[in-house]
């Protein structure tokens, strides 16, 4: 199949071609076709949310479990209402405080949803995102729209558009170009199903943000550190994402001591035949030996961690390193999302100094 790439930014999104290529991708979800888009989380697969054919379609493209359930991206508010059984007065809320934005809703779903798109699953996942072409896109496609990250199953989430090509280039009919998706992990997800709102994978609204709005709320315990081993409550959790192709390592401890046996480490990987990567800060980056050294940033802006992460994950790929050793970041904030992801990706490998 041939993937036709259009590319979208501020500075021709209001003219006739981008406008027409939008209308054209609106038009191969309807027919149950592919799509692959922008959101300001990471680069989405699109097919329509309502046609169990679609999502059958992108667990085959992406190579994903099919009781890993989709999410399914609308843009208006009004749209809610008839995909779910009921609006809780907690997702009122935050669609007020959060929508369009990174926030995922976990709700009871309406029987307009199929079974396909949810895994099998009575709840369905709903979010509505902001980015300009992303919403353009579900409205021409008629309004809902399931969208998975545009990776292929197992691979780091793509945040740039050439990545999506990478894993799925001749799969899909179509992929919209945004340039480098701004929060660069994944959405929050929050069940609100349960008595007591739960987090099930942490991202850029942050525990705290929803705690102002909802009052209490909780952490489904088996994304806490300590919670490796329980089965949790967002089926795609349970695999092991986001996996660059070599070992990740992560080493814990004072700044001084990390450098100190990262460098021994690579040292001795180097010595004996392999490709050693580091992922670095800007702060540290000058002092490490190693083939390939990359910096997450500065060490206070976990957001800038959160937009680089992946990226830095599929270079490592790129440049065939064998082994790789991480600094560990702050667990606040967004730090919590990055320190989430960032573990899955080392197979929860952490060396403590
Ligand atoms: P992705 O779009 O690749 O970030 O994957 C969607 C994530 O949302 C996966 O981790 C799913 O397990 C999770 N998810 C989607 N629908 C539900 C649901 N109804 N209940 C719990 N988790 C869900
Ligand atoms: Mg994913």
């Amino acid at each position: 199949m041939n993937t036709e790439l259009f590319t979208i930014t501020d500075k021709n999104r209001d003219t006739p071609a981008a406008r027409a290529a939008v209308q054209r991708a609106g038009n191969i979800l309807r027919a149950g076709g592919l799509v692959a888009f922008p959101t300001e989380t990471v680069y989405g697969l699109g097919g329509d949310a309502l046609n169990p054919e679609s999502s059958r379609r992108i667990y085959a493209a992406k190579g994903r479990p099919s009781d890993n359930p989709l999410i399914v991206h609308i843009c208006r508010w009004e749209d809610l209402a008839p995909i779910v059984r009921e609006i809780p007065e907690t997702a009122e809320k935050l669609g007020k405080a959060f929508w369009p934005g990174p926030l995922t809703m976990i709700l009871e779903k309406s029987d307009r949803v199929p079974g396909e798109t949810t895994g099998g699953l009575s709840t369905v996942a709903v979010r509505m995102p902001s980015d300009q072409t992303a919403i353009s896109l579900i409205r021409e496609a008629g309004g809902y729209v399931a969208a998975p990250s545009a990776n292929a199953s197992g691979r780091p989430s793509p945040t740039l558009a050439k990545y999506v090509e990478e894993d799925l280039g001749g799969k899909i009919e179509m992929i919209l170009d945004g340039g480098q998706a701004c929060i660069g992990l994944e959405s929050t997800i929050v069940d609100l199903t349960e008595a007591v709102p739960t987090i099930l994978r942490p991202g850029y609204i942050t525990k705290e943000m929803l705690s102002k709005v909802l009052g209490e709320v909780e952490t489904d315990r088996a994304i806490l550190p300590e919670g490796s081993d329980i089965a949790p409550k967002a089926p795609g959790m349970k695999y092991r994402h986001y996996a660059p192709k070599a070992e990740l390592t992560i080493i814990a401890g004072e700044e001084e001591a990390v450098v100190r046996r990262i460098n021994e480490l690579a040292m001795e990987a180097e010595r004996r035949g392999y490709r050693s990567g580091v992922i670095a800060t800007n702060a540290t980056l000058g002092r490490y030996r190693a083939t390939l050294i990359k910096s997450a940033g500065d060490r206070a802006e976990g957001a800038e961690t959160a937009r680089e992460l992946y990226r830095i994950l599929r270079e490592f790929d790129e440049a065939e390193v064998d082994v790789i050793w991480s600094e560990s970041f702050a667990d606040d904030g967004i730090g919590q999302a990055v320190m989430n992801r960032l573990l899955k990706a080392a197979g929860h490998r952490v060396e403590k100094v």
